[in-house]
């Protein structure tokens, strides 16, 4: 996926990260500048294991610790530059779609035959 748009996605799941972050840590958090810097997503996905390890999660919906999960899962293929790929079938995923849902993780087509319970088979 081109570079412009791996940036901006993962600006994005950065952002989204720290706002789930801010309800629990009390200092306030500085404001991101750059997300160019090596260590960024490194540092976020720290903070959001030390929220597992704390055990606030029972504070977060689940709606919550489930985007909270998704968003660590997708900075952590980020940082292993696996992202973009669907889990499913290994196809890349539409940029559009990432950029609508960075936190995705399959494409629009597994993701469908995973909502209907199923693989559906032909
Ligand atoms: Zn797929």
């Amino acid at each position: 996926m081109r570079k412009k748009v791996l940036d901006s996605v993962k600006k994005k799941l950065i952002q989204k990260m720290n706002d789930i972050l801010e309800m629990f840590e009390k200092e306030e958090i500085e404001e991101i500048g750059d997300t160019e810097s090596e260590n960024v997503i490194g540092d976020i996905v720290d903070r959001a294991n030390n929220i597992y390890e704390l055990q606030v999660l029972d504070r977060l919906s689940e709606y919550e610790q489930q985007k909270l999960q998704e968003i660590r899962d997708a900075l952590i293929r980020i940082e292993e530059g696996v992202y973009g790929k669907c889990m499913s079938c290994g196809q890349p995923i539409s940029e559009k779609r990432l950029l609508a849902m960075p936190e995705a993780k399959m494409c629009v087509a597994c993701k469908a035959k995973h909502e209907k319970g199923g693989v559906i088979s032909r």
